[in-house]
């Protein structure tokens, strides 16, 4: 379970994150929806502890994960970080390194495995994802889907609590975003707890527990699928989604 209380950030005088406060329960699927620059990938990367909050807490499993003013060793920032994953639009892969060198970096790095089991558990990721076949091509010898595969293949090499994708098929070429597609939907059936920012609303409604509005660093709505989708209350939201129509 993942509980953010009264999250605030900002960045110099611009406060981006308002006081968010959401409980993600175990294996829940939430997806967060809202404008350019409302601070969805902001609350993701603090979530992450790719940011520090200016105030407000992030407890996993009710511990805290992050707390401001409170510095950790990036050792233990780095450990805290697998605990979830995160997946970005852009794929972030290491690009000196082989599709099964990117998922083995942080098993032997972080998690201080063995070369020999930090490569078994490797391939089977990469199975998972269905890029087998792949291991040993470098990123730059891969289409954007099968990078981005590779992506999810690592973070779940950890095997983390949640994942936090972040418009995770937006840099895609149409024709790749199905694979990826598929991959987080099999995730989900899987019971993974999954924090979602993505515009593909279809997909937002078909996996999503919950859907949360956000706006001008705030959350203005959630409910399920149907109920913000089909009879938003906030005027907001309304045109918000009037919008993408
Ligand atoms: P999009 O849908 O375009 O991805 P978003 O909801 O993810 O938007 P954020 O990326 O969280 O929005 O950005 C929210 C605001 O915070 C923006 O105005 C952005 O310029 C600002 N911001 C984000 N990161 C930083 C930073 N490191 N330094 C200064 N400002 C930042
Ligand atoms: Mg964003």
């Amino acid at each position: 379970m993942i509980e953010v209380e009264k999250l605030h950030k900002s960045f110099g005088q611009n406060e981006i994150l308002k006081g968010i406060t959401l409980t993600i329960e175990k294996g829940e699927k939430v997806v967060i929806i809202g404008p350019s620059g409302s601070g969805k990938s902001t609350l993701l990367r603090c979530l992450n502890y790719l940011e520090l909050p200016t105030a407000g807490t992030v407890k996993i499993n009710g511990e805290y994960f992050v707390e401001p003013g409170k510095k950790y060793n990036e050792n233990h920032v780095a450990k805290l970080r697998t605990n979830i994953g995160m997946v970005f639009q852009r794929f972030n892969l290491f690009p000196t390194m082989t599709a099964l060198e990117n998922v083995m970096a942080a098993l032997t790095k972080v998690r201080q495995k063995s070369t020999t089991e930090a490569r078994q558990i490797a391939t089977r990721y990469l199975e998972k994802v269905g890029l087998a076949d792949r291991m040993n091509h470098y990123p730059s010898q891969l289409s954007g889907g099968q990078q981005q595969r590779i992506a999810i293949a690592r973070s779940l090499a950890m095997e983390p609590e949640a994942m936090l994708f972040d418009e995770a098929t937006s840099a895609l070429d149409p024709e790749l975003v199905g694979e990826v597609l598929n991959v987080i939907r099999e995730l989900a059936e899987e019971g993974m707890t999954m924090v979602l920012v993505t515009h593909e609303m279809s997909f937002a409604q078909e996996v999503g527990d919950r859907v949360i509005f956000m706006d001008d660093g705030l959350i203005i709505e959630s409910g399920s699928p149907d109920q913000l989708f089909r009879n938003p209350q906030h005027d907001r939201t309304k045109t918000f989604l009037q919008r993408l129509k």
